[in-house]
Parts: structure tokens; sequence; C-alpha cells
């Protein structure tokens, strides 16, 4: 891939992340919408939301003021060399920084200087993942700091919650994840759990769920049952678009799994707002296809 070309589809992948609502996740916004009372709050923050979305990707500015992290997931062909891709991801990240694709989110945390333009010690973080077809697939998305701040990390068995070892215990932890947020991080959220791992892969596999379409259907059907639960469960809550009270707390629960020690049992839950930022480019020889 030339490197310089791959620059300039690699900017309009972050724009069209930045500014371009998923349809999948307007649909459930729409449909939380039409589900809340008339008058309500929480109706009123689902219009202010549909209305964020018409005027972002009407003017091609950021869906939310925090453009989060960038979170990459790169599928290529295997025996490609990747250090030239990794150069352009940081150029291009700088350049759309300049577009104001994105805000300049990257803070060194001891001196707490911030350079501008989106690059740092481990940002950003790219994952490669080799395969046998001859295309290169990027997944993006912006992954943002207010709900950052609301996932979790369950070790069980938990006495608090009466949580074992189990399914039972991963509901148990997810539910209390989402009670203890309260409509923090920006609900309604999608709630992306990686069950299993170490603490670092938990949150690997909790956060690839959020690149889940919110209509699939999960393959691992003890895991798709608990989704549809979770999913039910979490919205009797009475939570609603950012705490106001409603029906509408989550749009969609995602699970995953990797295998554990048999010493640990981690339950990480990756908390997604409303701002379900992401966006996919497919490139094939010198042509590249994006969708969200
Ligand atoms: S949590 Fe999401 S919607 Fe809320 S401020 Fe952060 S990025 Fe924006």
């Amino acid at each position: 891939m030339d490197p310089k070309q791959l620059q300039i589809h690699l900017i309009e992948l972050i724009r069209k992340s930045s500014t371009d609502m998923p349809p999948d996740i307007e649909k459930a916004l729409m449909t939380g919408y039409h589900r809340e009372a008339k008058g309500s709050s929480a109706k009123g923050a689902f219009k202010a939301i549909m209305e964020t979305i018409k005027l972002s990707r009407k003017k091609s500015i950021p869906l939310c003021q925090d453009t989060g992290s960038l979170v990459w997931h790169i599928y290529y062909p295997d025996g490609s060399e990747l250090l030239p891709v990794e150069s352009s991801i940081k150029q291009a990240t700088v350049l759309a920084t300049r577009l104001n694709y994105l805000r300049p989110n990257s803070v060194d945390p001891v001196t707490g200087i911030n350079p501008g333009n989106n690059l740092g010690n481990g940002v950003p973080s790219p994952h490669f993942h080799p395969w046998k077809k001859k295309s290169w697939e990027f997944n993006l998305m912006n992954k943002g700091g207010g709900c950052e701040n609301v996932g979790a990390q369950y070790k069980l068995p938990d006495t608090r919650l009466g949580a074992g070892r189990d399914l039972d215990g991963v509901y148990k932890s997810v539910l209390d994840a989402v009670f203890q947020a309260q409509g923090r991080g920006c609900a309604p959220g999608i709630i992306c759990v990686g069950i299993g791992g170490d603490r670092d892969t938990g949150m690997v596999i909790a956060k690839k769920q959020i690149f889940r379409k919110l209509d699939d259907a999960n393959p691992d059907q003890l895991l798709a049952t608990l989704e549809k639960k979770l999913y039910r469960d979490c919205n009797k809550l009475g939570i609603g678009p950012m705490g106001y009270g409603g029906k509408t707390t989550v749009l969609g629960v995602k699970i995953g799994k990797y295998h554990r020690l048999p010493a640990t049992y981690f339950v990480s839950i990756a908390y997604m707002c409303w701002s379900d930022r992401r966006a996919k480019m497919i490139i094939r020889g010198q042509k590249a296809h994006y969708s969200n």
C-alpha cells in the first residue's frame, strides 16, 4: 500500500468515525425516543441527541466534544509489513487533529502536558491481527473518557454481590456496574463485557464487543441468552438517558469470552456511551470502502 494514499484513507476513516453515527445505534436511539413519555426529561435528552447526530453529519463535525481515545483493530494479509502502517496511522492522527475531527486528547500523566496532536507514550496503540485474506480491514472506535470512567472490572467470587464464578455471577456483576453508573458516562450505553482472560485481555475482549452491531446474534447460545436477559433487566432499573429516569438505560449488551486461569474469574465491563462511534474501512488494492 502506498503510505501517502493510506494516510488519506485513514483521515477519511477518522472523520467518518468521529462525525457519523452508525445506523444501528441511530435506530436504537430513535426507538428509545419513541418509548419515553411525552414531555419527560428522557424524551428531551433523546431529542437533543438526535439533533446532534443530524447536525454533526451535515456539518462533518464531531458528535461529541470528547472525541475519545482511538481504538484500532486491524486485520492484515499475513506477512505484510506493519511499521509503515503504524507510521501512517500516526500521521493521519496528527492531520485529523489539525482538521478538528479530533480534539487534542493525549495528556502526559506526570507533567500534565498535552502535545496537542493526539500522540504520546502508548498512543496510538493499534491491535494488529494477521489473516489469510489479501484485503486489509481497519476497524476504528472513538472511546470517550466519561464512559471509560464508569467501566469496571469484577473479580469473582464477589461476596458483596453474592456473585460466584458462573454466568449468574456475571449477570450480578454487570447489573451492579450499570446500577453504580446511574447514567454517568452518558447513558443510554452499550454494555460490553469480557468474561475470563486476565486483567489486560479481559478488557480487550470487552472492548472488541463494541464493534459488534446491536442486532447481531451471539453465536454462543448461553451468552446470547445472557445478553438478552441483561438488556431487559438493565432497562428495568429505570435510570434512563443521562440518568434522568426512563425506560432506556442501555441500548444493548454484548458479551465475549476468553479462557481464564483456574485461579481467576474476571468480568471486565467496557461501558460505551450513546455516542458509540465506530467505522470500518476495507482496502483491496488501492481502493477503500468505508462503513459505520
Ligand atoms: S461519555 Fe461519550 S457522550 Fe459523554 S462526554 Fe464522553 S464521549 Fe461524549
